[in-house]
Parts: C-alpha cells; sequence; structure tokens
C-alpha cells in the first residue's frame, strides 16, 4: 500500500535539504507508482530491466528513471532511450556498453559509480584502487555518450549506527577526494546513499541522493 502520508512529509523533508527522493518501485504495480507521480513525485528508482522496460510504456514519459540494480551489459541497450540515471556502474566495461548504446542514440548517458563499502555482506562495487582506475583511465576519457556525475553505495544491514556511518564516511571521503578531479566527462556532484532504514544518517553524512522504497510503498513480498 502506498503511504501517501510518509510521502508528503519525506518530500517536504528532503527538498528543505536540497537532497533529492528516488522512490524505489521495484516489485510494485505502476498503479503505486502513479499515486506518488499524482502527488509531483518524478524520480522513480528500479532495479531489473524486464520489469522497467514494462512499466516504463505504462506511465507518464516525464518520469525521471533510474536504474539501481545490477545492470548487466547485455542488457543496457533495453533501457538506453530513456534511462535518467544509472547509479550501479562498477566496471570499465559497463561504461563502455552504455558508452555504445548511448552513442547509436546520439544522447549521454548520465551514471554514477558503484563503491563497495559494506563490510558484512557481499555487495557489487568498485574498491578504492577500482575507482581510481576508472576515473583516471584514458579509455574512459574518451567515452563522448556518458557522464559520470558522482558515487553511489549500499551500506551494511545491520543495526550497528557506528557501522553504517563509518561506511557512509567512506564513501563521502571518496567523493570529497575525487570532487577537483573534473573532466570533459567527469564531474562528481551526487552522492546517493541512504534507504528506508538509514536516511537520516545518510543526510548527515553528506548525502544527496536517497534511494527510498519500502517507507513509501510497504514491504515488499
Ligand atoms: C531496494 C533498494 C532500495 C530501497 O530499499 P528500501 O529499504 O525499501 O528503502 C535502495 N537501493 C537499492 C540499490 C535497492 O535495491
Amino acid at each position: 500500500m502506498v503511504n501517501t502520508a510518509a510521502y508528503q512529509q519525506l518530500s517536504s523533508e528532503l527538498q528543505s535539504k536540497n537532497v533529492t527522493l528516488v522512490a524505489v518501485s521495484k516489485i510494485k504495480p505502476a498503479s503505486d507508482i502513479k499515486k506518488l507521480y499524482d502527488l509531483g513525485q518524478r524520480d522513480f528508482g528500479e532495479n531489473y530491466v524486464q520489469e522497467l522496460t514494462e512499466k516504463q510504456p505504462q506511465l507518464p514519459s516525464d518520469i525521471r528513471w533510474h536504474f539501481i540494480g545490477h545492470l548487466q551489459s547485455n542488457k543496457v541497450k533495453y533501457i538506453a532511450p530513456f534511462v535518467h540515471l544509472i547509479h550501479g556502474v562498477d566496471s570499465l566495461k559497463l561504461l563502455k556498453e552504455i558508452n555504445k548504446q548511448a552513442a547509436r542514440l546520439n544522447r549521454i548517458i548520465p551514471v554514477l559509480l558503484q563503491v563497495y563499502i559494506a563490510r558484512e555482506e557481499s555487495k557489487f562495487g568498485l574498491d578504492a584502487n577500482e575507482l581510481e582506475q576508472i576515473l583516471t583511465s584514458e579509455e574512459t576519457a574518451s567515452f563522448k555518450n556518458i557522464r559520470i556525475e558522482g558515487l553511489m553505495g549500499m551500506a551494511s544491514f545491520t543495526e550497528n549506527t557506528e557501522a553504517v556511518k563509518e561506511e557512509f564516511r567512506t564513501l563521502k571521503g571518496l567523493a570529497d577526494r575525487w570532487a577537483p578531479h573534473i573532466t570533459e566527462n567527469i564531474q562528481l556532484k551526487t552522492l546517493s546513499f541512504g534507504m528506508s532504514g538509514d536516511y537520516a544518517l545518510a543526510i548527515e553524512e553528506g548525502s544527496n541522493m536517497v534511494r527510498i522504497g519500502s517507507l513509501l510503498f510497504g514491504a515488499r513480498n
């Protein structure tokens, strides 16, 4: 069930803090997305390519679709025509394919690089060295149809706030370190971290884009 009261409260709170709210609608029907759209929400996040390509044509064309799941190179072509921001880029190979598909469409696709920060679970993402390699590689510099706009991360799923805070700080530290590295296709401005359980902490630690699902759409089965 869509929690419209929670949405109203959250969206005004985040607006006052200049934090972008990405409403994560995976597994939820298009009708739920439309409910938040009618209240003014435009940024929605999806994790699965097939689900996203099924929902997108059923919904208004001014929705900004964020792809937040793990993207396989061979599926980039399906979302390339309309995706607004791809959050989880964690390899040069994937970046290259996004660039290729964007070039075919004569568009520039903004992306975030996913950094591995969680200690307790195995999650996708780059470590500090791999991040540096991608940001400084000549191959990356040659990609004319992508723009690296920031970093994305997921903290450990734990009640231990101190641990989560440390993980967020690692991400913020990397973002600060690379912020001055501005090139034709790199300018890190967006920091996508924080979900239903930890968004308040994430904002305290410097996030300016949170990805929130269950708080708005109810628990997923
Ligand atoms: C599902 C998901 C979210 C939202 O999680 P909630 O806990 O429901 O807010 C955020 N980010 C990613 C990458 C997700 O897969």
